[in-house]
């Protein structure tokens, strides 16, 4: 039997409503915010996540799941959305200069990670991008929206770790002293780290590594050399969002696994979720669109797990059984399965749900199945009653019935349903 691939798990229909709860909630919440959909492919050329992310990051050194598509050209399953939405807003010229544009996305992206609880191969986020403008309320806002997500969605008690990464002016200086402190502690490093010492030595503080975390535990901060303006830029996010009543801690070892963040970077964690505990994390990037070869725009965006987040969610949101809703009709006999098979079309049609039994089982259980799955009514036709032209109508939740005129039951239904609209 041929299984689907580990770390590629299928989303089953018992689980779908859960997706469901928590797509039309972002959505929601980040219209509210002026944001507006974008779509970008599943794939795209190699060069712009190597570009993008960063040479030397896990993603591109040791995730990415690459191809030669027919005629040699290096094609990428998209690892994150960042960089080809940039690349989409910088390819169809999406700026004007001075004003922001905002956008939001969701879908699968691919890593070929381990796979364990909380890590996937195939895995879904939610994110948003806000770009053209450096101003920090800008920041606050994107952080305050995510925060507001999470409370929406009952997801509590969470923990927001912020940090500023700096910028071109003052990283080489953290990289020099980052760098002298570690020379001497090479041995203890892992044997990644010691490859990252040479080439990038900030990939370092990312390292889930215990030795490599006690090495960088004592080692410099980066907020410490900040130069003026990523100093007074951190500093205004801070204040934006202590004015927002966003809480939040300052985790001055966050540096997250992509190499395009300057400025701001944050993580929303549940530490309830042990190892894998980090649901959502972003930042500003203000040099990814020179990076890949376009006008200088900054920006600021988050990503959110959605696994994580939907492993998050408490069990009552988690399970949120149906509503009584649709009509189920029961049918006994081949000529009651015809008039049946009538009726749910002319009720689709109204825009009814309706779902016919075709297995032929018994009343007793096509009754007892259309409970199971909180049908609002049963139109139960017999061939007996069909002889009457009458048939029963049900009320699953009341569980009163009555016999009604085969020519009036479409009418009955949709004046219920109306009724219960309004
Ligand atoms: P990143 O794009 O690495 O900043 O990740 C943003 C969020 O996506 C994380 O906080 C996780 O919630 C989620 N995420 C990242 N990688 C995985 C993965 N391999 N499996 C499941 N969720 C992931």
């Amino acid at each position: 039997m041929i299984k689907g691939v580990a770390g590629v798990p299928d989303i089953l229909p018992s689980e779908i409503r859960n997706w469901h709860y928590l797509e039309a909630k972002a959505r929601q919440l980040l219209e509210n915010y002026g944001y507006v959909e974008i779509r970008t492919p599943i794939f795209e050329k190699t060069e712009l996540f190597v570009r993008g992310i960063g040479p030397d990051t896990d993603i591109v050194k040791k995730e990415m799941y690459t191809f030669s598509d027919p005629r040699h050209e290096s094609l990428t399953l998209r690892p994150e959305a960042t960089a080809p939405i940039m690349r989409a807003f910088l390819q169809h010229k999406m700026y004007t200069k001075g004003s922001l544009v905002k956008v939001y996305y969701l879908g699968p992206m691919f890593r070929h990670e381990r796979p364990q609880a909380g890590r996937f191969r195939q895995f879904h986020q939610i994110g948003a991008e806000a770009i053209g403008l450096e101003n920090p309320s800008l920041d606050a806002e994107v952080i305050a929206m995510v925060d507001h997500l999470f409370a929406d969605l009952g997801i509590q008690p969470i923990k927001l770790l912020i940090n500023s990464v700096g910028c071109k002016v003052c990283r080489p200086e953290f990289r020099k002293r980052f760098t002298v402190y570690l020379e001497p502690k090479v041995a203890k490093l892992c044997p990644d780290c010691q490859e990252r010492l040479k080439r990038n030595p900030l990939r370092i503080l990312d390292c889930k590594n215990e030795a490599c975390q006690e090495v960088i535990a004592k080692a410099p901060k980066l907020t410490a050399v900040l130069c003026h303006d990523c100093g007074s830029h951190f500093r205004q996010v801070q204040g934006a969002l202590s004015f927002l009543k966003v809480d939040f801690t300052i985790n001055e070892r966050l540096i997250r696994g992509l190499d395009y963040y300057n400025r701001t970077a944050f993580e929303f964690v549940n530490p309830a979720l042990g190892a894998q505990n980090a649901l959502a994390g972003g930042g500003r990037y203000d040099g990814l669109a020179e990076e890949i070869e376009g006008v200088s725009t900054p920006a600021i965006g988050f990503a959110m797990g959605m696994e994580r987040t939907l492993a998050s969610l408490s069990p009552a949101l988690r399970d949120p059984s149906p509503s009584f809703e649709g009509t189920f009709i029961a049918t006994l006999g081949d000529e009651a399965f015809r008039s049946g098979m009538l009726i749910s079309q002319e009720l689709r049609k109204k825009g009814e749900k309706v779902v016919l039994d075709f297995e032929g089982r018994s009343l007793k259980s096509q009754l007892r199945w259309a409970n199971k799955e909180k049908f609002r009514y049963c139109v139960i036709i017999g061939d007996e009653e069909l002889k009457k032209r009458l048939v029963i109508l049900k009320d699953m939740a009341s569980a009163e019935q009555s016999e009604v005129p085969i020519s009036q039951v479409i009418d009955r239904i949709l004046s219920f349903a109306r009724e219960k609209r309004t």
